[in-house]
């Protein structure tokens, strides 16, 4: 993990994008350690500083969202400059999110749900969604990003006719899962993060500007002893869902696929 993380990200399986920056921590960590668990390459994309929080400087959550980043062993995490509790789904915000996507590569990305009481969080579904799309097409982007910090070129001489080489070559992720669990609506799968539940409370935990008590927001924010209850009892009710003890919870709009039903997991009666 790259603390200050403004080099050019390595390339990583599964990327997550999210508006703010312990978003992940509470919606997809647990999954994220699994995966990295498996072998896998994970990275996070926080798209907001945190300068509107109520609680803490963007510098303060800076520096406990790399120590989070650590503890959910993702291997590069970066947040980009879109305005904390205005974040919209505009062309110049989509070509940040693609020169990302094509040094990252990802061929999986975790997105918000698309439905959400924060504006941003539903925001991000789409903006993620669209910058995914226009990530793959050999063409795009035809308008440059106007505050996009400058980078290495990569593969200059490959296809010296496709693309400017600051951005890229083109890639789309192979899958898009939106990440579900502040929205009333069914999962289509439940991730068991069951052995992870402890080490994804300590990175929300690393967040101590906002979670730890203090007298700014104490109307506003959940003491901390309670971070936990509630964590834990969402986590349960989502693993209880799918017949294990710890889990979270996911969109997909296409359907299942099956090779083999004697496979299926999770027991119907
Ligand atoms: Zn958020």
């Amino acid at each position: 993990m790259n603390a200050d993380s403004l080099a050019d990200p390595p390339v990583a399986d599964v990327l997550a994008i999210a508006a703010h920056r312990d978003d992940v921590e509470q919606t997809c960590g647990g999954t994220l350690l699994r995966m990295a668990s498996r072998g896998l390459r994970t990275a996070i994309l926080d798209l907001t500083q945190g300068e509107a929080g109520t609680r803490g400087s963007a510098e303060d959550r800076a520096r406990e969202a790399a120590e989070a980043a650590l503890l959910l062993g993702v291997g590069w995490r970066q947040a980009l400059d879109l305005p904390d509790g205005a974040v919209e789904n505009t062309l110049e915000n989509r070509l940040k999110i693609v020169r990302i996507l094509r040094l990252v590569r990802p061929r999986v990305v975790i997105l918000p749900y698309w439905q959400a009481r924060h504006p941003d969080h539903a925001a991000v579904a789409q903006l993620g969604y669209d910058a995914c799309f226009l990530s793959g097409l050999a063409k795009a982007p035809a308008v440059r990003p106007t505050a996009a910090p400058a980078v290495r070129p990569t593969a200059p001489s490959a296809h010296p006719m496709e693309e400017p080489a600051e951005y890229g070559l083109p890639h789309r992720p192979f899958k898009i899962v939106y990440a579900s669990l502040y929205a009333d609506v069914r999962p289509s799968f439940i991730v068991d993060i069951t052995p992870f539940i402890e080490q994804r409370h300590a990175a929300l935990m690393a967040y101590r500007s906002q979670y730890a008590n203090q007298p700014a927001g104490g109307g506003l924010f959940v003491p901390e002893e309670e971070i936990r209850e509630r964590t834990f009892a969402e986590a349960r009710h989502y693993g209880l869902l799918a017949g294990v003890r710890y889990g979270e919870p996911f969109v997909q709009k296409e359907v299942g696929l099956v090779d083999d039903l004697t496979l299926l997991p999770v027991q119907s009666i």
